[in-house]
């Protein structure tokens, strides 16, 4: 193997980002170091409203759960796409 076998990313069909309403607001879908509570369900409340508002909304939702993304997508936290039965290799405040 050389180094331009590595593959740094899989390829996906990721054009419909472009038409996602939260471009520019990673501080409210991605959480900060040492994030409270409280905090995350304000953040998190202000994201959802967005994602509510978006025009690609399911498709950001199915990319995140096949993807087992880490963040706010799709109207939903790790938590929940969790619990919907897509479950992350390292779950985030996730009780077994
Ligand atoms: S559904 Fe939410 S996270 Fe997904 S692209 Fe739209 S605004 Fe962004």
């Amino acid at each position: 193997m050389t180094v331009l076998d590595f593959k740094f990313r899989e390829e996906t069909d990721d054009d419909w980002m472009e038409a996602g309403s939260c471009r520019g607001l990673s501080d409210i879908f991605f959480a900060p170091l040492a994030e409270r509570p409280q905090t995350r369900s304000r953040r998190e409340a202000r994201a959802r409203a967005v994602c509510l508002e978006c025009p690609v909304l399911n498709t950001c939702r199915d990319y995140a759960r096949a993807h087992r993304e880490y963040g706010f997508w799709g109207g939903e936290n790790e938590e929940e796409r969790h619990q919907a039965g897509f479950r992350l290799i390292a779950p985030i405040g996730v009780r077994a």
